[in-house]
This record gives C-alpha cells, sequence and structure tokens, in this order.
C-alpha cells in the first residue's frame, strides 16, 4: 500500500496530485468535495478500492492469535481508516478508528447524523485522468454528495458518533482492566510523532495500568524509561515478538 510520509512519496503514489503543488494534508481536506468532487473521490474512491483488494498480512494474524490467547483479551487502538484490522478478524467491537473509517460513509453537508456502511458503494476512477466517474456517492438522505467518514485537516463537517461509540467501549475495557491485576502489554505499531495521537494514547494508558510498553517504529523507537523500542517495520516487529515469546515458552518447559 503506498506510504504517505513526506511529500515525495505522497506525489509518487499520486502524480496528478503532484502536478496540482498538493501535499497529503492539503488533499486531505473537505473543501476538496465542494471545490473538486471528481477530484476529492479520485482520491478517496483509489485508495478505498485499494484497501477492499488488500489482503492484511501476517503480522495481523499473529497479533490477533497473541492479543485473543490473553485471559484480558484485546482491543486495538488505530489511526489507519483502511480498516484492515476488521478485516483480518479482529472483533469490530474491539477496534478504536480515532480517524474515521474509509468504509464509512456520510452526507457531505451533514444534513442528518446518519453513517452508512459503504459496503455496495461503488467508486470507479479514471486512472489516467485520476478523476471519478459518475455517479459519484450521494447522501441516501438528500442526495448531496456523499464523503469518507474520515477526520480530515480542517474537518469540521465530520460526524464523530461512531468513533466516540469505540471510545466508550475502549475506556471502560481499560476501566475493567485498572479494577483487576492485569498486566498490559501495549504494541505500538508504526505511530510517528506527526500527528501524535496513537503514541500518546499508549503511554497514557500506561500511566493507569501497570504494564509494558512494546514500540515498533523504524524510525522512532524512542521509548519512555523502562519500557521496550524495536527499530523495526509492523511485520518484522511483530515476528521477533512472536519468536521471543515462543522461546521463553520453550525455556520455561522442565527438560528431561
Ligand atoms: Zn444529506
Amino acid at each position: 500500500m503506498p506510504d504517505f510520509r513526506g511529500t515525495q512519496g505522497f506525489w509518487r503514489a499520486y502524480p496528478v496530485i503532484a502536478k496540482l503543488g498538493l501535499s497529503f494534508e492539503g488533499m486531505a481536506n473537505p473543501a476538496w468535495f465542494e471545490e473538486n468532487p471528481h477530484l476529492a473521490w479520485a482520491f478517496y474512491g483509489h485508495r478505498l478500492n485499494l484497501y477492499r483488494k488488500t489482503t492484511p498480512h501476517q503480522g495481523f494474524n499473529q497479533l490477533l492469535e497473541i492479543g485473543a490467547a490473553k485471559p484480558g483479551g484485546y482491543f486495538v487502538f488505530t489511526s489507519n481508516v483502511d480498516g484492515q484490522f476488521q478485516k483480518a478478524g479482529f472483533a469490530p467491537e474491539r477496534v478504536v478508528e480515532c480517524h474515521g473509517s474509509i468504509h464509512h460513509f456520510q452526507c457531505a453537508t451533514s444534513c442528518t447524523d446518519e453513517i452508512w456502511d459503504a459496503e455496495g458503494e461503488a467508486v470507479n476512477v479514471e486512472e489516467s485522468t485520476f478523476r471519478a466517474l459518475e455517479p459519484l456517492p450521494r447522501c441516501r438522505n438528500c442526495s448531496a454528495l456523499a464523503r469518507p467518514n474520515i477526520l480530515m485537516f480542517g474537518d469540521w463537517s465530520w460526524l464523530g458518533h461512531r468513533t466516540e461509540a469505540q471510545h466508550e467501549r475502549f475506556t471502560k475495557w481499560l476501566n475493567q482492566l485498572a479494577k483487576s491485576l492485569a498486566k498490559l502489554a501495549v504494541v505500538e505499531l508504526g505511530a510517528g510523532s506527526a500527528v501524535p495521537t496513537v503514541r500518546h494514547t499508549s503511554e497514557r494508558v500506561l500511566q493507569g495500568i501497570s504494564g509494558t510498553l512494546i514500540r515498533v517504529n523504524p524510525r522512532e523507537d524512542d521509548v519512555p524509561s523502562g519500557q521496550i523500542g524495536l527499530p523495526f517495520g509492523a511485520a518484522e516487529g511483530i515476528r521477533r515478538i512472536c519468536d521471543c515469546a515462543e522461546s521463553l515458552a520453550r525455556d520455561a518447559k522442565p527438560r528431561g
């Protein structure tokens, strides 16, 4: 999947947006749905189609296996909008998507607070011109343009109640853990400091519950003292955590 880190990387993935001189921050703005709906929907439609086609890598399965085996279970907190955790089999009621989801739509004018599942909505993007073709997704209520339920930059029309309900479930789970003697392992994957929501969340939850932060990040693996930093990509980091857990389990077994 395209890595949007750095303007050059973003422009390589989207040459037409490069010609317009727009950065990711400039493009991920709800104003485009009004100013140039075909371009806005080319950008989000292209990503929607790509994420629908993508199979989550092995690391997702390994992570789910670890989490599901824990007595207190797991929770996912992600700034990704691509829905890959759910696709990999993580329970939807155990996921917080703090920036929303590309697989859910809302009215661009937020005429009602309805957020609907985008399954069955098709967006066709003409690759050569990077324009979404008609018909563009429409609001089910007022037939104005629809937009993804993603929190964009300078976004005042994003409907946050789906994400708020996820936050509430997450808080409830954390409160239950805090009351128990559970130790929490926070596995943080590829969370940069540019938009630090995820990094802050990792550190914040460990202020209320005892446990360890394992920060997996190829460039920014610095951690508060006593925590663990692994300078790897996500899939590699998870693989190493699994290897480590396996060898600990082996060492714990009595030898004859
Ligand atoms: Zn509407």
